[in-house]
């Protein structure tokens, strides 16, 4: 069979070849049974896999490697597990991971103003233990890279920032970090145009307290100097622009300009709300998709989470750039954003990844829910059911797509020879495969990530039987419960802990009802 061909390659002739050396160690899966991408054959089974260092070797029917016995530094026994590549998360903020449960369903710009109030006293340790939580929950539930959007309250600090990359660096997950950079509010500039007297509040007077956006974008590159490529290129940075209506054009361009100098990639949020893209029509006089288009930003390597409200011919420039655009289905309801036009995606070629979004408007971590979702939410009565997303381009999106929106797609996404060994090993004998028939859909509509078992991230073994191994999740539970009773986050202060923060939604509710529903200002 063809597939089984290709995939009993080895590495000789690739470019990758001369990066696996006789002397790396080596770890063989003994008998699982590989996720098929062919129609017929949905499960190889009694597989091996030989991964060495960082990449996979060979993969084939077991026992047919060509391997040293006397080299193989560890065996695992694949039998009765699912092998498949590791999902990818490609957009979501490490912060959030502390304010899940923060606030009811709220329209996104009203939302944002509650999670800058200081119910919690952040500290780099709080952070990094931020990061963890959220990593701990993706390895667990198969998620073997994340594309963190990481906003702090503090602008670009970098204490923050080091200390979100060595939770990734410790956890062993492949962490691509982009730290959120603005220095403006067209939303509230909206408001105040038409005559709004915004109240003193920590979302309103954010950027008084952040450093001189001069100083954020030095940290920024210092920050990428230091990580980028970390750890045998399993860590990287990226540019994150926090989004078209928070950054000055002046902004986006020293964005840019880092991102060229440091042959990285951008990633952004874009056309979210209704709101946000009517604002951006008036303020910048086109849509964000023509406007980031006309900015050089669309291209290889940049990715865009959400871009829900798209204007004609965006769809176009989107694929004809191979930008990427990251679908948050489980967020877009949350804070009831809007349904991104996945078929029509689809339909013109743009590259569509999934992330979960932050915590604060997820509530979790777990990307099975994330493709549940899209399995779901597109299903539309009008729309024609052939357009109806299909499992195998929900779980395409989860891999292939995720790895594009990484820059990394020659690499990831695969279980093949020369791809770098990010991969999952799932109970096929858990309930939700039982009785087995199609593993796609088991796959996105039946499992919850309760079936993960082992997971492979960069050729090292950090999950094993269900529980993370580079670090004691039961001492990090401990330590966020104690820093939470001794550091004043008090459970029963939500949204009202400030006094002007009803005020603040109360003026941006009518902002919203003013411009999308021509109500009074
Ligand atoms: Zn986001």
């Amino acid at each position: 069979m063809h597939s089984i061909g290709y995939l009993q390659q080895s590495v000789h002739g690739d470019h990758c070849a001369n990066e696996i050396t006789n002397s790396q160690p080596q770890l063989l899966i003994r008998g699982c049974n590989l996720l098929s991408p062919h129609a017929q054959t949905r499960l190889l089974y009694n597989q091996d896999i030989l991964v060495a260092g960082t990449r996979i070797q060979a993969v084939g029917p077991s026992g047919t490697l060509d391997c040293n016995p006397f080299r193989i530094e560890r065996i695992i026994s694949g039998e009765g597990l699912i092998a498949m590549a590791g999902l990818v998360n490609a957009h979501t903020h490490s912060l959030e991971n502390m304010l899940k449960a923060t606030s009811p369903s709220l329209p996104l710009e009203l939302w944002l103003v509650p999670l800058f109030v200081d119910t919690v006293k952040w500290s780099p340790r709080f952070v990094y233990l931020s990061a963890l939580l959220g990593a701990i929950e993706m390895l667990k539930t198969g998620t073997t890279a994340v594309l963190d959007h990481l906003w702090t309250v503090a602008g670009v600090d970098p204490e923050y920032l080091n200390a979100t990359m060595q939770a990734y660096n410790d956890v062993g997950i492949r962490a691509a970090v982009a730290p959120a950079i603005e220095d403006q509010d067209l939303v509230l500039e909206a408001g105040i145009r038409r005559g709004l007297a915004f109240p003193s509040h920590p979302f309103i007077d954010r950027f008084a307290h952040w450093p001189a956006i001069d100083a954020q974008v030095r940290a920024l590159e210092q920050f990428i100097a230091t990580w980028h490529n970390a750890d045998d290129g399993r860590l990287r940075c990226l540019v994150g622009p926090s989004g078209i209506h928070w950054c000055s054009p002046a902004l986006l361009q020293s964005c840019l300009e880092l991102s060229e100098r440091y042959q990285t990639g951008i990633h952004l949020h874009a056309v979210e709300t209704e709101l946000q893209a009517a604002i951006i029509h008036e303020m910048l006089g086109q849509g964000g998709i023509a406007y980031l288009d006309k900015m050089g930003v669309l291209k290889r390597g940049t990715s865009l989470a959400h871009a829900i409200w798209l204007d004609q011919g965006d769809l176009e420039l989107l694929a004809g750039s191979a930008t990427t655009v990251v679908h948050n289905p489980i967020s877009n309801l949350r804070l009831g954003s809007g349904r991104f036009p996945l078929a029509e995606a689809f339909n013109h070629g743009v590259s569509v990844a999934l992330g979960s979004d932050g915590s604060a408007s997820n509530d979790t971590q777990n990307m099975f829910g994330v493709l549940k979702l899209t399995g779901l939410v597109h299903n539309q009565p009008d729309k024609d059911y052939k357009k109806w997303p299909h499992p195998d381009e929900i779980l395409d999106a989860a891999t292939h797509g995720g790895a594009r929106a990484l820059d990394m797609a020659a690499e990831l996404g695969d279980i093949a020879p020369g791809k770098l060994a990010d991969f999952v090993l799932l109970d096929m004998n858990a309930a939700p495969f039982l009785p087995l028939r199609d593993p796609y859909l088991h796959l996105v509509y039946c499992e919850n990530g309760g079936s993960v078992n082992t997971v492979v991230v960069n050729g090292k073994v950090v999950v094993e039987q269900g529980l993370v191994t580079t670090v004691d999740e039961q001492e990090i539970h401990q330590e966020i419960r104690h820093y939470c009773a001794t550091h004043g986050f008090n459970p029963a202060e939500s949204i009202d802990i400030t006094p002007n923060t009803n005020e603040v939604l109360t003026l941006l509710d009518r902002l919203r009802r003013h411009i999308l529903e021509n109500g009074d200002v």
